[in-house]
């Protein structure tokens, strides 16, 4: 009944690929749209567009909504294509009917277009029901009398997008919850519970842990009914075969690779296992392997159920792959911070015991060295004639260095005592700057003597300040005793100025300053710089630890700057107490702790003997008393009252010269030559190995024997490596 002069019913399509052949030779009559001569003009053009265009495009027509769509969309129905053809929607997408029928209805009813972005249309196309997700627009068709007579649907699927960035979460919200967990066991239930909120990816989860004799132990799990997860096994032998999730046989597959275990793998819960959020049940599980890191053996075994409604592709299994593997990390890192910790606490314990011991020794130390003390003082003041200068002389050497050994004692014990949190600071209102003043002042001779400028500047301060009198001289001393110790020439500096908040103490010298490597270890127990050229080798490396606890317990600060060769300057900060300013009158104590600091300081200047009460020694020759030949030893020893000692020794047997470094011994020697060197290793300015070096350099002195003579423990290793040398432990 076709109309003879009417145009052949496809002339519209003009190319238009597979779709277009296949809607040319379908048989339309048996459908709602009925046989296309009959077609409306809107339809005809409406598919001209569609099947012209490169993008996914569907148009659904008439009443039924009867599908055509063009070669970019078939995939979008997947196996229902091309089944699907001419079909009405709601028999193409039961699966699906209820999200898009409103929508449908809406377009038909406002004639308005409708769009979605990344909706969830869970389409049964490959045999299951599948998680997809669609960006789409349906828009109306109108025909001649403008109605809506079909819908034109433009689509992309965008379940692969979808579906990256939820699994990059995953990983994301895995890690993020593992970061802080201190043990595997805190890691396990971090896990657990980051997978609990990826239920889509992840229905049910289980982490086994393998213990230090190889037992697996379940340790956590996520998604599982508590009647499902009470019937998993608690532990098992990894090793042995039988394990419900085939761990020997996970353990053997390569890292990444997963055992995948169909309805075997479920078979141990006993009931059907939700792939929640959705209805269907999980159909399969995958099993892997935790690694251990530089380890024997497994770490542990993840098991994870596969949602079924995901499609088990590359992109799915190596999500779950990265997933054990985020938990692998996290095992590795909870271990080592464990250990580590433990390592920690060990060395706590190590020091705890050390600051003990010290504090004992000190303590025990103390007792005899007052009683050495008190005879010997008593006869270094004995004025009659029961005992002989000589023996008053060695008394006098005996009483000072008695005093020194009670001074480092005194410091050690002081030092265990803050490291044991039992020193008691007894906080008295002071005159700050008086105090300071006055402290400083003690160090005067000793500074001019050798030559240095030595300013003082503490103008008076607006308050008082509570301090502890006998911590701030301790301070105070030691901070002017190493500036001391390590100006040769120039200046020191003390300054006491206010500042926002307290005072501040600055002890500035022009010496050799600080290495900026060493800088930061300066406050550390027993850290002493390698190299330096001071008045004195001697030190324990405890004064400037002890003044930065002291001053942390002032609620102060110490710090350091210093510009080798430059000089050092020391900064204590001191907070002004809130009550201090109240409190009665600042009393101006008289310093007590003066005396051991200042004798010691002149006892590192050339011809400190002097001062001290007995014979200079500087480069004194002394006719040997004994028999035998004149034999002429060189004595080079930095230590006033061992080369004063060891001289003594010396001198009824041969003739001895006294110098008191390198230097001075290269002086000596070079005007007369020595029969013997006999030279202590640690000496300022040249030390025994230069001076040895030196010797051997010169063919005048190269056979001179030379004696080296040690009182340090650990000095041996300095000295390996120099052949034919004897070295003297004294
Ligand atoms: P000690 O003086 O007994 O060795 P300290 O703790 O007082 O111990 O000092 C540690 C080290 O810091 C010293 O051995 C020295 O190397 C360095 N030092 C301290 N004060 C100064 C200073 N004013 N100038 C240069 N070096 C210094």
């Amino acid at each position: 009944m076709s109309d003879p002069d009417a145009e052949p019913p496809f002339s519209f399509l003009v190319g238009g690929g597979e779709m277009a052949r296949r809607i040319r030779e379908f048989d339309w009559s048996r459908t709602a749209l009925g046989p296309p001569d009959g077609w409306p003009q809107s339809l005809r053009s409406a598919l001209s567009i569609c099947l012209g265009c490169g993008f996914p495009i569907a148009i659904y027509w008439g009443r039924d909504l009867a599908l055509v769509y063009n070669d970019a969309w078939s995939p979008i129905p997947a196996a229902k294509h091309p089944w699907a053809l001419g079909h009405p929607a709601h028999e193409v997408w039961p699966e699906i009917w209820e999200d898009i029928a409103p929508l449908f209805a809406q377009v038909q009813s406002t004639g308005e277009a409708v769009r979605r972005s990344d909706q969830l249309l869970p389409m049964h196309r490959r045999g299951f029901t599948e998680e997809c997700y669609f960006d789409f627009t349906f828009s109306p068709i109108h025909d001649e009398s403008g109605h809506v007579a079909g819908i034109f649907n433009a689509a992309i699927e965008t379940t692969a997008r979808v579906l990256a960035e939820r699994r990059a979460r995953l990983l994301r919200d895995l890690a993020a919850g593992t970061l802080d967990a201190p043990t595997p066991a805190a890691v396990a239930h971090a896990a657990a519970l980051a997978f609990e909120e990826h239920r889509n990816d992840l229905p049910f989860t289980l982490l086994y842990l393998v213990e230090a004799d190889g037992t697996a132990r379940l340790a956590a799990g996520s998604g599982l009914s508590d009647a499902a997860f009470a019937r998993v096994p608690q532990s098992c032998d990894p090793r042995g075969a039988g394990t419900p999730f085939r761990f020997l046989e996970a353990g053997q597959r390569a890292e990444g690779e997963g055992l995948l275990l169909g309805k075997e793998g479920l078979a141990v819960f006993g009931e059907a296992v939700a792939g929640s959020p959705w209805p269907h049940a999980v159909e399969r599980v995958v099993v892997h392997v935790l690694p251990r890191a530089g380890g024997e053996g497994p770490a542990g075994f993840f098991i994870a159920g596969v949602s079924p409604r995901l499609a088990w592709d590359e992109e799915y299994s190596g999500a779950v792959a990265q997933a054990a593997r985020g938990v692998a990390t996290a095992l590795h890192r909870a271990r080592a911070h464990a250990a580590e910790r433990e390592r920690a606490e060990k060395l706590a314990e190590i020091d705890r015991a050390k600051t003990a011991f010290f504090s004992n020794v000190s303590h025990e130390f103390r007792t005899p060295l007052t009683l050495l003390l008190g005879p010997l003082e008593e006869i270094v003041n004995t004025r009659n004639g029961h005992i002989f200068d000589e023996s008053r002389e060695l008394a006098t050497v005996a009483h000072r260095n008695a005093l020194r050994l009670l001074r480092l004692v005194n410091t050690l014990l002081d030092f265990s005592r803050m490291e044991a949190g039992r020193a008691r600071a007894h906080f008295a209102p002071t005159d700050l700057a008086a105090f300071t003043a006055e402290l400083a002042s003690s160090f005067r001779s000793a500074m001019e003597k050798a030559g240095l400028r030595f300013t003082v500047e503490c103008p008076p301060l607006a308050n008082a300040f509570h301090i502890d009198r006998e911590m701030w001289e301790k301070i105070v001393f030691n901070l002017l005793s190493n500036a001391f110790k390590f100006t040769l020439r120039g200046e020191v500096g003390v300054i006491l100025r206010p500042v926002e908040g307290g005072a501040e103490l600055t002890v500035r010298d022009t010496g050799q300053g600080i290495p900026a490597e060493a800088q930061p270890h300066l406050f550390e127990r027993f850290y002493r710089v390698q190299g330096m050229q001071g008045r004195s080798h001697e030190g324990s490396g405890i004064g400037l630890a002890l003044v930065n606890e002291l001053v942390k317990l002032h609620g102060g600060t110490l710090r350091v700057e210093s510009v080798p060769d430059q000089g050092s300057t020391f900064i204590v900060t001191l907070p002004a107490r809130p009550d201090a300013a109240g409190s009665g009158p600042a009393e101006r104590p008289a310093a007590s702790q003066a005396a051991p600091f200042v004798t010691e300081a002149f006892r590192w200047l050339p011809g400190s003997d002097e001062m001290a009460g007995s014979a200079p020694v500087e480069a004194i020759s002394s006719p040997s008393t004994g028999p035998g030949p004149q034999f002429h030893v060189l004595l080079a020893d930095d230590n006033a009252d061992m080369r004063d000692y060891i001289a003594r020794l010396l001198r009824p047997h041969f003739e001895v010269t006294a110098v008191p470094d390198g230097e001075s011994a290269l002086e000596a020697i070079r005007g007369a030559k020595p029969d013997l060197v006999l030279s202590d290793i640690m000496m300022p300015r040249l030390d025994g190995l230069g001076l040895l070096h030196a010797l051997r350099g010169d063919p005048a002195t190269a056979t001179l024997p030379v004696i080296l003579l040690s009182a340090r423990a650990g000095e041996e290793a300095r000295v390996e490596g120099v052949e034919h040398l004897s070295l003297i432990h004294i």
